[in-house]
Protein backbone atom coordinates (compact mmCIF):
# COMPACT_ATOMS: atom_id res chain seq x y z
CA UNK A 1 0.00 0.00 0.00
CA UNK A 2 1.17 3.35 -0.93
CA UNK A 3 2.02 5.77 1.94
CA UNK A 4 -0.39 7.85 1.36
CA UNK A 5 -3.29 5.72 1.46
CA UNK A 6 -1.67 3.52 4.42
CA UNK A 7 -1.36 7.25 6.37
CA UNK A 8 -4.64 7.99 5.04
CA UNK A 9 -5.98 4.87 6.73
CA UNK A 10 -4.17 5.58 9.59
CA UNK A 11 -6.59 9.03 10.29
CA UNK A 12 -3.74 11.50 9.17
CA UNK A 13 -5.97 12.90 6.28
CA UNK A 14 -7.92 12.56 3.02
CA UNK A 15 -5.59 11.39 0.09
CA UNK A 16 -4.77 15.31 -0.44
CA UNK A 17 -4.27 16.79 3.23
CA UNK A 18 -1.77 13.28 2.98
CA UNK A 19 -0.38 14.17 -0.12
CA UNK A 20 0.07 18.15 1.10
CA UNK A 21 2.20 16.60 4.52
CA UNK A 22 4.86 14.48 2.10
CA UNK A 23 5.37 17.74 -0.19
CA UNK A 24 6.07 19.59 3.46
CA UNK A 25 8.58 16.85 3.79
CA UNK A 26 7.15 16.55 6.80
CA UNK A 27 6.72 12.46 6.30
CA UNK A 28 10.44 10.82 6.83
CA UNK A 29 12.18 8.20 8.10
CA UNK A 30 13.76 7.21 11.10
CA UNK A 31 16.61 9.10 9.94
CA UNK A 32 14.69 12.22 8.78
CA UNK A 33 15.03 11.49 5.16
CA UNK A 34 12.10 12.63 3.40
CA UNK A 35 9.56 9.91 1.66
CA UNK A 36 7.58 9.89 -1.28
CA UNK A 37 3.90 9.63 -1.90
CA UNK A 38 3.79 6.42 -3.28
CA UNK A 39 6.74 4.92 -1.86
CA UNK A 40 6.12 1.32 0.59
CA UNK A 41 7.47 1.55 3.61
CA UNK A 42 7.55 -0.30 6.79
CA UNK A 43 4.86 0.81 10.09
CA UNK A 44 7.73 1.04 12.38
CA UNK A 45 10.00 3.27 9.97
CA UNK A 46 7.45 6.07 9.19
CA UNK A 47 7.63 9.78 11.14
CA UNK A 48 5.25 12.41 11.18
CA UNK A 49 6.85 15.37 12.16
CA UNK A 50 9.85 13.40 14.04
CA UNK A 51 7.07 11.11 15.57
CA UNK A 52 6.63 7.89 15.20
CA UNK A 53 2.97 6.40 13.91
CA UNK A 54 0.15 6.02 15.92
CA UNK A 55 -0.25 1.71 16.77
CA UNK A 56 -0.57 -0.06 13.86
CA UNK A 57 -3.24 -1.46 12.16
CA UNK A 58 -4.83 -4.40 14.41
CA UNK A 59 -3.55 -3.35 17.42
CA UNK A 60 -5.64 -3.39 20.61
CA UNK A 61 -6.15 -0.59 22.64
CA UNK A 62 -7.25 -0.80 27.17
CA UNK A 63 -8.78 2.22 27.66
CA UNK A 64 -10.03 2.63 31.49
CA UNK A 65 -13.42 4.24 30.71
CA UNK A 66 -14.37 6.59 32.88
CA UNK A 67 -18.07 7.27 34.64
CA UNK A 68 -20.14 9.56 32.43
CA UNK A 69 -18.71 8.65 28.81
CA UNK A 70 -20.30 6.74 26.08
CA UNK A 71 -19.22 4.01 23.79
CA UNK A 72 -19.87 5.21 20.96
CA UNK A 73 -18.74 7.76 18.02
CA UNK A 74 -21.28 10.35 18.68
CA UNK A 75 -23.83 11.15 21.63
CA UNK A 76 -26.03 14.50 21.89
CA UNK A 77 -25.49 14.31 25.65
CA UNK A 78 -22.93 12.86 26.89
CA UNK A 79 -18.96 12.74 26.37
CA UNK A 80 -18.10 9.80 23.92
CA UNK A 81 -15.08 7.40 24.72
CA UNK A 82 -13.06 8.80 21.21
CA UNK A 83 -12.67 12.25 23.27
CA UNK A 84 -10.15 10.25 25.73
CA UNK A 85 -7.95 9.09 22.52
CA UNK A 86 -6.09 10.91 19.97
CA UNK A 87 -8.46 12.43 17.23
CA UNK A 88 -6.94 10.46 14.45
CA UNK A 89 -8.79 7.12 15.77
CA UNK A 90 -12.12 8.02 15.19
CA UNK A 91 -10.97 8.87 11.21
CA UNK A 92 -8.96 5.33 10.80
CA UNK A 93 -9.83 2.96 8.34
CA UNK A 94 -11.66 0.46 9.86
CA UNK A 95 -12.24 2.71 12.61
CA UNK A 96 -10.43 1.62 16.23
CA UNK A 97 -14.26 0.90 18.32
CA UNK A 98 -14.80 -0.40 21.25
CA UNK A 99 -15.00 -4.22 21.86
CA UNK A 100 -18.39 -4.50 23.37
CA UNK A 101 -19.64 -1.82 25.84
CA UNK A 102 -20.10 -0.31 29.40
CA UNK A 103 -23.00 1.88 30.18
CA UNK A 104 -22.66 5.27 31.06
CA UNK A 105 -22.98 4.02 34.33
CA UNK A 106 -20.03 2.01 34.12
CA UNK A 107 -16.24 2.40 34.73
CA UNK A 108 -13.25 -0.15 33.32
CA UNK A 109 -11.33 -2.12 30.94
CA UNK A 110 -12.28 -1.28 27.69
CA UNK A 111 -10.65 -3.13 24.73
CA UNK A 112 -10.38 -0.62 21.53
CA UNK A 113 -9.58 -2.05 18.13
CA UNK A 114 -9.76 -1.70 14.66
CA UNK A 115 -9.74 -6.34 14.48
CA UNK A 116 -12.34 -7.45 13.68
CA UNK A 117 -11.51 -10.91 14.30
CA UNK A 118 -10.98 -10.37 17.90
CA UNK A 119 -14.02 -8.08 18.11
CA UNK A 120 -16.06 -11.00 16.66
CA UNK A 121 -14.33 -13.67 19.02
CA UNK A 122 -15.24 -11.44 22.50
CA UNK A 123 -18.73 -10.34 21.33
CA UNK A 124 -20.47 -13.14 19.85
CA UNK A 125 -23.05 -14.78 21.61
CA UNK A 126 -21.13 -17.93 21.41
CA UNK A 127 -17.55 -15.77 23.27
CA UNK A 128 -17.26 -17.90 27.06
CA UNK A 129 -14.44 -15.06 27.67
CA UNK A 130 -14.96 -14.04 31.17
CA UNK A 131 -15.76 -10.89 31.74
CA UNK A 132 -15.35 -10.02 35.54
CA UNK A 133 -17.03 -6.99 37.48
CA UNK A 134 -16.59 -5.50 40.27
CA UNK A 135 -19.87 -3.66 41.82
CA UNK A 136 -21.19 -1.65 45.02
CA UNK A 137 -24.38 -2.35 46.38
CA UNK A 138 -27.07 -0.20 48.13
CA UNK A 139 -27.78 -3.02 50.56
CA UNK A 140 -26.13 -6.60 51.36
CA UNK A 141 -27.64 -9.31 48.89
CA UNK A 142 -30.09 -11.80 49.43
CA UNK A 143 -28.46 -15.32 50.62
CA UNK A 144 -29.21 -17.33 48.10
CA UNK A 145 -27.43 -14.67 45.43
CA UNK A 146 -24.59 -16.63 45.11
CA UNK A 147 -26.75 -19.76 44.12
CA UNK A 148 -28.76 -18.70 41.88
CA UNK A 149 -26.24 -16.78 39.58
CA UNK A 150 -24.15 -19.94 39.99
CA UNK A 151 -27.35 -22.16 38.86
CA UNK A 152 -27.68 -21.34 35.02
CA UNK A 153 -31.43 -21.00 36.05
CA UNK A 154 -31.74 -17.37 35.99
CA UNK A 155 -34.00 -15.79 33.40
CA UNK A 156 -34.11 -11.68 32.90
CA UNK A 157 -37.05 -10.19 31.83
CA UNK A 158 -37.66 -10.30 28.14
CA UNK A 159 -34.98 -12.65 27.54
CA UNK A 160 -36.03 -16.36 26.22
CA UNK A 161 -33.10 -17.98 28.03
CA UNK A 162 -31.92 -18.27 31.09
CA UNK A 163 -28.36 -17.31 31.66
CA UNK A 164 -25.59 -19.16 31.77
CA UNK A 165 -24.00 -19.44 35.32
CA UNK A 166 -22.06 -16.79 36.55
CA UNK A 167 -19.55 -16.98 39.71
CA UNK A 168 -20.47 -14.23 42.53
CA UNK A 169 -17.97 -13.56 45.40
CA UNK A 170 -19.15 -11.56 48.22
CA UNK A 171 -15.86 -8.96 49.16
CA UNK A 172 -17.86 -7.04 52.14
CA UNK A 173 -21.32 -7.47 52.64
CA UNK A 174 -22.18 -4.41 50.11
CA UNK A 175 -18.69 -5.22 47.47
CA UNK A 176 -19.04 -8.01 44.72
CA UNK A 177 -17.07 -9.50 42.46
CA UNK A 178 -19.76 -10.97 39.73
CA UNK A 179 -17.63 -13.13 36.50
CA UNK A 180 -20.04 -13.44 33.47
CA UNK A 181 -19.71 -15.69 30.38
CA UNK A 182 -21.86 -13.69 27.97
CA UNK A 183 -22.46 -10.14 27.30
CA UNK A 184 -26.67 -9.43 27.45
CA UNK A 185 -27.73 -5.68 28.01
CA UNK A 186 -27.00 -4.41 31.25
CA UNK A 187 -26.43 -7.83 32.80
CA UNK A 188 -24.89 -7.29 35.96
CA UNK A 189 -27.06 -4.40 36.46
CA UNK A 190 -30.28 -6.66 35.49
CA UNK A 191 -28.83 -9.64 37.27
CA UNK A 192 -28.67 -7.65 40.79
CA UNK A 193 -31.99 -6.00 40.08
CA UNK A 194 -33.59 -9.68 39.90
CA UNK A 195 -32.10 -10.69 43.26
CA UNK A 196 -34.02 -7.15 44.73
CA UNK A 197 -30.60 -5.32 45.01
CA UNK A 198 -29.07 -2.10 43.71
CA UNK A 199 -25.74 -1.43 42.22
CA UNK A 200 -24.61 1.97 43.25
CA UNK A 201 -20.97 1.57 41.56
CA UNK A 202 -19.98 -1.07 38.24
CA UNK A 203 -16.30 -1.28 37.49
CA UNK A 204 -15.09 -3.82 34.62
CA UNK A 205 -11.79 -5.28 36.61
CA UNK A 206 -10.91 -8.20 33.88
CA UNK A 207 -11.74 -9.58 30.94
CA UNK A 208 -10.64 -13.46 29.85
CA UNK A 209 -6.93 -13.21 32.19
CA UNK A 210 -6.37 -9.33 31.45
CA UNK A 211 -7.02 -7.40 34.36
CA UNK A 212 -7.65 -3.60 34.14
CA UNK A 213 -4.32 -3.12 36.90
CA UNK A 214 -3.28 0.21 37.94
CA UNK A 215 -4.91 1.99 34.38
CA UNK A 216 -5.48 5.59 35.43
CA UNK A 217 -8.95 6.26 35.26
CA UNK A 218 -9.71 8.30 31.67
CA UNK A 219 -6.25 6.82 30.10
CA UNK A 220 -5.19 3.89 27.51
CA UNK A 221 -2.13 2.10 26.62
CA UNK A 222 -1.55 -0.50 23.60
CA UNK A 223 -1.34 -3.95 24.86
CA UNK A 224 1.95 -6.44 24.11
CA UNK A 225 1.24 -9.85 22.47
CA UNK A 226 1.50 -11.10 25.81
CA UNK A 227 -1.27 -8.88 27.47
CA UNK A 228 -3.31 -9.98 23.63
CA UNK A 229 -3.23 -13.49 24.58
CA UNK A 230 -4.88 -12.95 27.92
CA UNK A 231 -7.40 -11.83 26.62
CA UNK A 232 -8.33 -15.13 24.98
CA UNK A 233 -7.58 -16.77 28.47
CA UNK A 234 -10.55 -18.23 29.98
CA UNK A 235 -10.15 -19.04 33.56
CA UNK A 236 -9.22 -22.68 33.63
CA UNK A 237 -11.83 -25.50 34.55
CA UNK A 238 -11.20 -26.78 37.97
CA UNK A 239 -12.64 -30.08 37.77
CA UNK A 240 -12.94 -32.49 40.87
CA UNK A 241 -10.05 -34.03 42.51
CA UNK A 242 -9.15 -37.53 40.72
CA UNK A 243 -8.80 -40.60 42.66
CA UNK A 244 -5.36 -42.37 41.97
N1 LIG B 1 -23.37 -5.07 32.96
C1 LIG B 1 -23.95 -3.86 33.12
O1 LIG B 1 -24.98 -3.76 33.77
N2 LIG B 1 -23.40 -2.79 32.56
C2 LIG B 1 -22.27 -2.85 31.83
O2 LIG B 1 -21.77 -1.83 31.32
C3 LIG B 1 -21.67 -4.11 31.66
C4 LIG B 1 -22.24 -5.20 32.25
Amino acid sequence: MSLVKYLGNLGYGTRREVTWLVEQRRVTDRDGCMLRSDQRVDHDAIRVDGDPLDPKPGSVLMLHKPVGYVCSTQDTTNPVIYELLPQRFRARSPIMAPIGRLDLETSGLLLVSDDGTLNHRLTSPKSHVPKVYEATLAEPLRDDAIALFASGTLRLASEPDPLRPAQLECLSPTQVRLTLHEGKYHQARRMFAAVGGHVTQLTRVAIGQLPLGAQAVGTWRVLDEDERALVMTSTPRVGPPTTP
